[in-house]
């Protein structure tokens, strides 16, 4: 095994949202100290942090006091700029490494590479200009999804265009960078890419977690449900057939292995009618698809991501139950009350002051005990007793 690092050391984080959070609390329980880096005032991840500094992940001075009083760092957000993570590399460990931030950050280099491992995405072209819409359109056909290639999440930075749809380069062009979040501070020019419609029978995604010494575990996979572009449930386990469960897994460890990723990465894919698994995306940190690990497996996504960067050997992935993700989004916040009444759903919620619609402040996981694995633990018990 690798040289470990011990209770008592710091993690750093960069970023300050619910991510961060939810590993901040689960290496606390490992005996972790963690120092959190985000812009944001009150974070959520900072809420619950041994140290929080307020500053950009520009700002080289605070990155380098940062690094210094860390002994690793890892990220919960992957927009933050490659540059930053750079110059905390060579500083100290940043796990996982840098240049898988220049992959998962840009949908053209996250495609090739998935399609570089041989493993199916959805047809797709990349779009450098407004210009070049009409031959992207030529040759994957519609209906199709413009994205811009960086900064997109939650369905910002996307348009559709419908079957028969007719195609007028500049206007896409200008809605699309419309309703994209800013990319402040890169000197990169504007690129999109087109993605064929993929009318797909249900979404899936694994989480797969790597460690210093090469092995990984793998979750079970999540079957996700979104509403409005913004993930709303995952339920395990997915309804789809064993073959599709292990195409997915399959995916998914090759792509951790060929990143030569340490920490963990959710690859997430649609199930089309023919069974066929096709990658859509990839994030290589905690999921919003694996908060159901938190309370129906023996091991949670973030204490996986904690042993992970940490060199400690990876916890099991059994399931113990099954399970219901269900996001409270925006005001839904407001049912905790009708949550906590409930005897089989775990809340947790983020700590943000605004509901705002849209945003994610909070999460349910309803458990369904597994009879199957109730029964053999029961079986070692002696009834007498
Ligand atoms: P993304 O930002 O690429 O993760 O997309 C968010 C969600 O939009 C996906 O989880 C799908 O539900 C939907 N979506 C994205 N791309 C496509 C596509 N090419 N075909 C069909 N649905 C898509």
């Amino acid at each position: 095994m690798p040289q470990a690092l011990a209770p008592g050391s710091t993690i750093g984080i960069l970023g300050g949202g619910q991510l961060g959070r939810m590993t901040a609390l689960a290496a606390a329980n490992l005996g972790y100290r963690c120092h959190v880096l985000t812009p944001e005032r009150d974070s959520p991840a900072a809420q619950v942090a041994a140290a929080a500094t307020v500053a950009d992940y520009r700002d080289e001075a605070a990155l380098d006091r940062f690094a210094a009083s860390c002994q690793v760092v890892t990220f919960e957000f992957e927009n933050v700029p490659f540059e930053a993570a750079a110059r905390l590399a060579s500083r100290v460990p940043v796990r996982p490494r840098p240049e898988i931030l220049r992959v998962t950050q840009d949908r053209v280099a996250e495609k090739s590479f998935v399609n570089g491992c041989g493993i199916a995405t959805t047809q797709w072209a990349a779009v450098r200009g407004p210009g070049e819409i009409a031959a992207a359109v030529q040759r994957i056909g519609l209906p199709a999804v413009l994205k811009t290639a960086r900064m997109g999440y939650d369905g910002k930075g996307q348009i559709g265009l419908k079957a028969r749809s007719a195609v007028d380069g500049d206007a896409l062009w200008t809605a699309l960078w419309g309703n994209a979040p800013r990319d402040a501070g890169s000197r990169e020019a504007p690129v999109a890419i087109l993605e064929a419609y993929v009318n797909f029978a249900c979404e899936v995604s694994v989480i797969v977690a790597r460690g210093l010494d090469g092995r990984m575990q793998a979750f079970p996979p999540a079957e996700n449900v979104h509403r409005d572009h913004i993930l709303w449930t995952s339920t395990v386990p997915a309804r789809v057939s064993p073959l599709v469960l292990a195409q997915a897994e399959r995916a998914a460890r090759t792509i951790a292995e060929r990143l030569d990723l340490v920490g963990l990465i959710a690859v997430e894919m649609f199930v089309g009618h023919d069974g066929r698994v096709l990658v859509n995306e990839l994030a290589p940190r905690p999921h919003n698809s694996g908060h159901w690990t938190m309370d129906a497996c023996r091991t949670s996504q973030f204490e996986q991501l904690v042993r992970a960067i940490c060199g400690l050997p990876l916890g099991s992935v059994e399931r113990h139950s099954d399970v219901v993700m269900t996001n409270l989004i925006g005001a839904e916040v407001d049912t905790w009350r009708a949550v906590l009444a409930e005897p089989d759903a775990k809340l947790h919620v983020y700590g943000k002051a605004e509901a705002r619609p849209g945003r994610k402040m909070g999460h349910v996981n309803r458990l369904v005990p597994r009879e199957s694995y109730a029964k053999s633990k029961l079986g070692d018990v002696d009834p007498a007793m």
